[in-house]
């Protein structure tokens, strides 16, 4: 199935993201945790790949393929481009055609200060347009945006500017770095739309339901923390299962309330953590389109 073409069928999408074990050892195990996430019927799954761009040890295109062939639901596989060569890149497009794969997301990766890299390319826009110059159309292409503006971007405005080169170059969906702060969506989304960014986007959710996640994930995603949030973490901040909960209920609005705004999709990141997950599904599958209803229970 083309990702693009479900857009047009259901609204919003349900997908989720996984990213693959650093050991290859603990393959099984995610495995089972996609066994468990299948029971929230997701429109696709994304598994994520290795900022490095080592091509000799990446298993994820064995992933989306497995998950694909054996889950039955659909994939996308992600692709960074800022430390590989384009002989690279090449190799990794050959893989996914050869396992099935039809849809990728075109991705940059982030620069680590100090750190070579190739500079073969050095934006996502030039991978979408390898992609698109090695397969012409037979894989969809996916990209990444920014609510709140990427953290090297001088504006949100040029940021926005910056994203109609990922369209020009066949990026048919887009989907957000997570967020904590709905009117902070709004207000890009807004922005996109009166700029001629038309495709649909899909909001990233991160339940936050330890505290050790949230110095790293508001660090790295740059993500700004409304009062809501703060307060939450405040109040449970001496009770971890306090914490989980209101976490997991506080992503639960979150959804809610981009669903009843009309969101092109929804976008969990699963930490891989199934349990997390089916609970935030569980919160907000009445909205769901009714032929995605899942397991009971
Ligand atoms: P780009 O689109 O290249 O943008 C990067 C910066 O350059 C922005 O500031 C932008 O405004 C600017 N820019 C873009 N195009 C141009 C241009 N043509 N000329 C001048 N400036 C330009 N990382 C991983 O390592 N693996 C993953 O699997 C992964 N998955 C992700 C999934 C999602 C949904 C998101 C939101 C991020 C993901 N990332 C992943 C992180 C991502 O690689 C980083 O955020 C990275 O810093 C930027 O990637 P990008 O594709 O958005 O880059």
């Amino acid at each position: 199935m083309r990702i693009p073409e479900l857009y047009k069928e259901k609204k919003p999408v349900f997908s989720l993201e996984i990213f693959p074990p650093k050991r290859k050892s603990n393959m099984e195990s995610l495995y089972e945790a996609v066994e468990r996430l299948s029971d929230c019927r997701p429109d696709f799954i994304s598994v994520t790949y290795g900022a490095g761009g080592n091509i000799a040890d990446n298993s994820t295109c064995e992933i989306a393929s497995t998950i694909k062939r054996e889950y039955d639901i659909e994939t996308v596989a992600h692709l960074t481009c800022v430390n590989s060569t384009r002989e690279d890149v090449r190799e990794m497009i050959g893989r996914f055609r050869e396992a099935d794969i039809q849809n990728v997301m075109a991705l940059r990766g982030d620069i680590v200060p100090g750190e070579d890299i190739r500079r073969e390319f050095r934006h996502a826009n030039e991978l979408a347009i390898e992609i698109q110059r090695e397969c012409s159309g037979q894989l969809e292409i996916l990209g990444a945006c920014y609510p709140e503006g990427h953290y090297q971007s001088k504006s949100l405005e040029s940021d926005i500017q910056n994203l109609k080169y990922k369209i020009g170059a066949g990026v048919r969906v887009l989907i957000t770095q997570l967020f904590f702060d709905n009117t902070a969506f709004y207000d890009f989304l807004g922005r996109a739309r009166s700029m001629g960014i038309n495709v649909p986007v899909s909001a990233g959710i991160m339940p936050i339901v330890k505290s050790s996640q949230i110095e790293k994930t508001v660090q790295l995603s740059g993500a700004s923390l409304p009062h809501d949030f703060t307060a939450m973490i405040g109040r449970y901040e001496h009770d971890p299962e306090g914490l989980y909960e209101a976490g997991i209920e506080y992503a639960i609005d979150q959804a809610r309330d981009l669903i009843k705004n009309e969101v092109d999709g929804i976008h969990l990141y699963t930490m891989n953590d199934p349990k997390v997950a089916i609970r935030v599904w569980k919160g907000i599958r009445d909205l769901l389109p009714q032929s995605r209803s899942g397991a009971e229970g």
